[in-house]
């Protein structure tokens, strides 16, 4: 693996580029034989269907490399990831729990949510934590954007959080998890590495941070990548944002099967 950090050479994944030699395939056909368009138009429209469905999949690897656990050199720990932030109230809380359990997370942040509470950001690495990056603007069509765009997305969020945290930024996570062929070629020339998870407790959705616990803790081992949220957070009918009382049950249940919590940044340096 490259260091962290620096650019990689990207190279196709069987998926896109079987999809390429289906392009390819089609055209030679159409023009050595043009009665031939409707089975060129069906592999072209096949391969299209394929990429599709693998961008919307989150935790495939059909795209490129996606990080949905930790490596195996992580031994007994997990990673705690938490997404859409940084939010006035509720990051603030975050870290006083992940203090009193003396864990560590994995922050994706939104590019233009850290410019609007810069002091938080830097709580967040002051306090032992990693800010990764989550795109400038999580746009809910990120997936159907073309490479520039994509590209500008990333960078842009790269150098506000950078510029923010004081340390650039090494995995990405697409808003919403969703993809497309264009990302992975992007995340090279960036080097940057694509992470998702091994489970989510949808804590966007569910107000009830015991169900949102249980999803997290559905076949808990070591190694795992757990999904919370600090921005967009759901609240219980108290009006408390369930990711506290619901990550409070994970990081007991981690400490109860002596599981400590690392970083991506950590993990990926072994
Ligand atoms: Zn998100």
């Amino acid at each position: 693996m490259n260091a962290p950090g620096t650019p990689r050479r990207w190279t196709p994944t069987p998926l896109i580029g079987g999809a390429a030699a289906v392009h390819a395939g089609a055209l030679a056909s159409l023009l050595a034989a043009p009665a031939t368009w409707p089975w060129a138009a069906g592999g072209v429209i096949a391969s299209h269907l394929a990429l599709t469905a693998a961008g919307l999949w989150p935790r495939s690897a059909l795209l490129g490399h996606n990080w949905t656990t930790l490596p195996e050199a992580a031994g007994a720990r997990i990673a705690i990831t938490i997404d859409d932030g940084p939010d006035p109230d509720v990051t603030p809380r975050v870290l006083d729990l992940l203090d009193a359990h003396r864990a560590r997370a994995t922050f994706f942040c939104i590019g233009e949510r850290a410019r609007a509470y810069p002091r938080i950001v830097e709580a967040i690495v002051a306090r032992g934590h990693a800010v990764e990056n989550h795109s400038q603007r999580h746009r809910h069509n990120f997936s159907l954007m073309g490479p520039g765009a994509m590209r500008r997305e990333i960078d842009a969020a790269q150098t506000t959080l950078g510029d923010i945290a004081g340390v650039a930024p090494l995995f990405f996570r697409a808003p919403a998890g969703l993809r497309n062929p264009f990302l992975e070629p992007v995340l090279c020339a960036l080097g940057l590495h694509l992470a998702s998870w091994t489970r989510r407790g949808f804590d966007t959705r569910t107000g009830d941070a015991s169900l949102v616990a249980r999803r997290l803790l559905h076949g808990f081992a070591a190694r795992d990548i757990l999904l919370v949220h600090d921005g967009h957070a759901a609240k219980d009918r108290e009006g408390a944002p369930v990711v506290l009382a619901a990550l409070d049950t994970v990081l007991r249940a981690a400490a109860d099967r002596g599981l400590a919590t690392v970083t991506l940044r950590e993990a990926i340096v072994g």
